[in-house]
């Protein structure tokens, strides 16, 4: 499409270590038990720029999630049509406007079987997604909104059924 920065390419052993990275944040969140969400923001190289995780219990706040928190520690940068973001889980409204908002290029998905956020609405902008179905990240969100649904769902805003 005219006008549109060239989306990163990635190979799936690149597509394995990256989730690698954000996992490894989801697991380090279950353990502080907070919300197990993890995400890593990657230039086009590979080359990590910043990880976090959903921190929603530790801190308090109920803006920083793992999305957030990748980018915010990834710092200021000029441009991020060429980053990729990669998720644990598939990334909320508010997380999918942030990088919308930015431009990220592309997001990497760890799951989207336990919660379905804006990802099939970023596609149809031009972010290029890929959706896996990583059993790690599957368990750990399994297991966290078997254990804490009041936290789950107060993270994701809709009432506990
Ligand atoms: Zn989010």
């Amino acid at each position: 499409m005219p006008g549109q920065p060239a989306r990163p390419a990635l190979a799936d052993a690149d597509l394995a270590a990256m989730l690698d990275v954000a996992v490894a944040e989801a697991v380090a969140g279950a353990a502080e038990g907070g919300v197990p969400i993890g995400a890593a923001l990657f230039d086009s190289a590979g080359v990590l720029l910043g990880s976090g995780h959903n921190r929603r219990v530790q801190d308090g706040d109920p803006s920083m999630h793992a999305e957030t928190a990748a980018f915010r520690n990834a710092g200021r940068r000029p441009g991020y049509a060429d980053t990729v973001m990669v998720t644990t889980l598939s990334p909320c409204w508010y997380c999918s406007g942030l990088v919308r908002q930015f431009g990220i290029g592309a997001v990497v998905i760890g799951e989207a079987s336990t919660f379905v956020g804006g990802h099939d609405w970023l596609a149809e902008h031009g972010v290029s997604i890929t959706v896996l179905a990583d059993p790690r990240c599957v368990e750990l969100m399994t297991v966290f909104i078997a254990r804490r649904p009041d936290i789950w769902y107060e993270d994701i805003g809709v009432p506990a059924p």
